[in-house]
C-alpha cells in the first residue's frame, strides 16, 4: 500500500512539474529571442550594445527614467537587481512588463537582513533562485566601507553561513552572482577559501581596478593580481570599478579607481590594465553600480567605460567587456557570431 502511494506522489509531483515548467521555460526562451534581437539591431545600428550587470533599483527611481537613461547610452540590457525593501519579485514584475529592458534578477544582499543572515531572506532566495525565474543574482556584500551613497561599516565574511548560501546556489544552478568585498591583504584568505570550495559558483567580484587603502591593499594595487586570481580561479569574473576617473574616496583621501592616468588633460586607461583585458577578455564585465544617489551619474558613468575602456581594446575584446561575457553568463550559451 505504501508502495503505492509513494508511486502516486511521484507521479503527481512528475505531472506538476511538466505542467508548470514548459509555460514559464516558453516565456523565458521568448524574452531571450526579444533580447537577442534588440542587442543585433543596435550592433546593426552602429552601436556596440552594453549589458549592465549592477544596477541597484529601488522604488526612488522611476522606471521610465531608467529605460531612458538606457536607450540615450547604448546599454540593451540591465540586470535589475532590486533592493529589500521591494525583494526580486519586483525585478520580475518590471522584467515582465518591460521584457525588451530588464532580466530578472535577485534581490541584493546589501541590507540589514542580509546582513543579520535572517533565515526567511536566506530561505527566500533559495526559492527564486530554484524557480529557475531569475537569470542572474544581486550583488551580496562581504566586507562594506562607508561609500558615498550609503554608510554601511560591515563585514558579512565570505565564508559565513550566509555567503555559503549563496555560493551554493550559484553551484548548483549556474546562476551568476555578484560580491562585494574590500581587497584589503587580511580579507583575501576567506575569499580565496571559498573560491577554491565551490570551483562551479559563478562569482562576479565588483569594481575591479579599485584600491581604497594603500596601506591595507598592499596586493591589490596593480593589475598583477587580478592576473593572478584569474589564472588560479576559473570560476571568477570581475566587474569594472565605476568610479569616476580621479574621484577620491573620502576616509583615506585616495584616489579610488587606479586603472587610470591622466596625461595631457585627458584620461586614459594604464597600459598594465589594458593588457589585462586583452589577455582574458572573456573575465570582465561592465556593471554602473547606480543606485538612487547616483542616478545623475549614469550618462557619465556610461561615457567613460566607452570612452576610456572600450575605445581603447581591440574590437573583439570589447564586444565581450560590453556584452557577450555577460550574455554567456546569464543565458549558459555563448553569443552567436
Ligand atoms: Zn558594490
Amino acid at each position: 500500500m505504501r508502495v503505492i502511494r509513494y508511486t502516486l506522489q511521484l507521479v503527481i509531483t512528475f505531472i506538476l512539474i511538466v505542467l508548470s515548467a514548459p509555460a514559464f521555460a516558453v516565456e523565458q526562451t521568448e524574452q531571450l529571442k526579444m533580447l537577442e534581437a534588440k542587442l543585433r539591431k543596435m550592433l546593426g545600428n552602429g552601436v556596440l550594445p552594453i549589458i549592465d550587470v549592477e544596477f541597484h533599483y529601488g522604488s526612488k527611481i522611476d522606471i521610465e527614467d531608467v529605460k531612458g537613461r538606457m536607450n540615450d547610452n547604448g546599454v540593451g540590457i540591465t540586470w535589475l537587481g532590486t533592493n529589500e525593501k521591494l525583494g526580486s519579485s519586483e525585478s520580475l514584475r518590471l522584467s515582465t512588463l518591460y521584457p525588451e529592458y530588464f532580466v530578472p534578477t535577485t534581490v541584493h544582499g546589501d541590507g540589514k537582513l542580509w546582513h543579520s543572515g535572517d533565515k526567511f531572506f536566506l530561505d527566500n532566495l533559495a526559492i527564486d533562485v530554484k524557480s529557475g525565474k531569475y537569470l542572474a543574482m544581486g550583488e551580496f556584500e562581504a566586507r562594506h566601507y562607508v561609500s558615498s551613497t550609503n554608510n554601511r561599516d560591515i563585514h558579512t565574511p565570505v565564508d559565513s553561513p550566509a555567503m555559503q548560501t549563496v555560493f551554493g546556489l550559484s553551484s548548483e544552478t549556474g546562476i551568476p552572482f555578484l560580491i562585494h568585498h574590500e581587497a584589503e591583504d587580511s580579507l583575501l584568505p576567506e575569499l580565496e577559501r571559498m573560491l577554491v570550495k565551490y570551483p562551479k559558483a559563478v562569482v562576479v567580484w565588483c569594481h575591479v581596478g579599485r584600491n581604497r587603502n594603500f596601506n591595507t591593499w598592499r596586493k591589490f594595487k596593480s593589475a598583477a593580481a587580478v592576473k593572478e586570481y584569474l589564472k588560479k580561479y576559473p570560476n571568477l569574473y570581475f566587474d569594472l570599478v565605476a568610479s569616476r576617473p580621479g574621484s577620491k574616496f573620502e576616509p583615506t583621501g585616495q584616489i579610488d579607481a587606479i586603472m587610470y592616468d591622466f596625461v595631457m588633460l585627458k584620461t586614459i586607461l594604464l597600459p598594465e590594465w589594458k593588457e589585462l583585458f586583452e589577455e582574458f577578455p572573456d573575465r570582465f564585465l561592465i556593471g554602473t553600480d547606480i543606485n538612487t544617489g547616483r542616478f545623475s551619474k549614469y550618462d557619465n558613468t556610461i561615457s567613460t567605460f566607452r570612452t576610456v575602456i572600450l575605445d581603447s581594446l581591440r574590437k573583439e575584446t570589447a564586444e565581450k567587456i560590453a556584452f557577450k561575457n555577460a550574455w554567456k553568463l546569464m543565458t549558459r550559451q555563448k553569443w552567436k557570431e
